[in-house]
C-alpha cells in the first residue's frame, strides 16, 4: 500500500501569507517541507483523495498527483472541503459541457452535512454538471484495496476516520475532530495511525499555553497519543492537520522526533509504505 500526504497542515496554510511569524518568514525562504497546505491523503494504489482543502489543485500539483479515479471527504468543515472545485478539472469538460462522473465515497451523514455547509454542493455536481457519482456508504472494496468509513461521532458531528488494509497490512486516516476517539475494533494492530491535532509541548505561536486555549479539548497531548498507540498496538504514528498557530517548523518536528517512539510528524509530500 502506497500512501501520500498531499497536505500535512491545518486550518492556516504554512506561511500564513497574512503572518510574520519566524516560523512562516521560514517557510518563505526555505519553502519545500517548511511550508504546509491543508489536510488531504492520496492513496497511489487506487488513485483516491481523501479531502480537498482549498489548495487542493497546487497540492495536486505540487506533489505530482496526476490522477484522481475516487474522492472522499471526511466531514463538513471548510478546512477539508472548500477546495471540492477540484471536481470540475477532474470531471467536467466545459468545452461539450459533459461531465464524465468521478465515484465519491461518503458516509451518508457527511453528505448530508456537506450539503447542508455548503449550498447543496454535492447535488450540483452530481445532478448539473454530472462530474461527481456518490456512493453513500461506509464500506468499498476496490481492487486489493478495503476502506472502512468509521463515523467517529462526537458532540463536533459527523467524522470520518478511514481504515485502509490492503494483504495484511492496515492504516487509519483520522485527520480531525480526533478527541474523543470512539472505540473501534477495526483499530486494533494497525500499521500506522496517521491522526491530526496532536499537541507537541502545549506552546502556542504567540507563547501562550495550548491548556489556556478555547480548543485545548480538541487536541491529543503526544501521552495520551501513546496510550492509544499502545491500547490498539499500532505500530507507528505519523501526526498530521499541523497548523500554523501551533507555531512549530519542520525542523523543530524532525528534532522532537527523535526522542518519540515511533511517533513522526507528517510534510506536504511524505510518502508512507505499507
Ligand atoms: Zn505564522
Ligand atoms: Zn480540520
Amino acid at each position: 500500500m502506497k500512501l501520500k500526504i498531499a497536505g500535512s497542515g491545518g486550518m492556516f496554510q504554512i506561511p500564513n501569507p497574512f503572518c510574520k511569524c519566524p516560523v512562516c518568514e521560514e517557510a518563505r525562504k526555505k519553502r519545500g517541507r517548511y511550508q504546509r497546505l491543508g489536510p488531504s491523503l492520496y492513496i497511489e494504489d487506487v488513485k483516491m483523495l481523501i479531502d480537498t482543502p482549498e489548495d487542493i489543485g497546487v497540492a495536486c500539483d505540487r506533489q505530482n498527483i496526476t490522477e484522481i479515479k475516487y474522492l472522499s471527504i471526511s466531514h463538513k468543515d471548510p478546512d477539508h472541503t472548500r477546495g471540492m472545485r477540484i471536481v470540475e478539472p477532474l470531471g467536467y469538460d466545459c468545452i461539450a459541457d459533459r461531465g464524465s462522473p468521478i465515484q465519491f465515497i461518503v458516509l451518508p451523514e457527511v453528505a448530508d452535512d456537506i450539503n447542508a455547509w455548503n449550498g447543496d454542493g454535492l447535488h450540483y455536481y452530481e445532478d448539473v454538471l454530472h462530474c461527481i457519482s456518490i456512493q453513500k456508504t461506509d464500506y468499498a472494496r476496490i481492487g486489493d484495496i478495503e476502506l472502512h468509513l468509521v463515523n467517529n461521532k462526537t458532540h463536533r458531528g459527523n467524522m470520518t476516520f478511514y481504515v485502509i488494509s490492503e494483504k495484511g497490512k492496515k492504516a487509519i486516516y483520522a485527520c480531525c475532530d480526533v478527541k474523543p476517539f470512539i472505540h473501534n475494533e477495526l483499530y486494533f494492530d494497525a500499521d500506522v495511525l496517521i491522526i491530526g491535532l496532536v499537541s507537541d509541548n502545549g506552546i502556542l505561536k504567540d507563547g501562550s499555553h495550548l491548556k489556556d486555549a478555547p480548543f485545548r479539548e480538541d487536541m491529543f497531548t503526544l501521552d495520551e497519543i501513546v496510550e492509544i498507540k499502545n491500547k490498539y498496538r499500532i505500530k507507528r504514528i505519523i501526526v498530521t492537520h499541523i497548523d500554523e498557530y501551533w507555531g512549530k517548523s519542520y525542523a523543530y518536528y524532525q528534532e522532537l522526533e527523535k526522542s518519540l517512539d515511533n511517533i513522526c510528524f507528517a510534510y506536504d509530500g511524505m510518502e508512507i509504505e505499507l
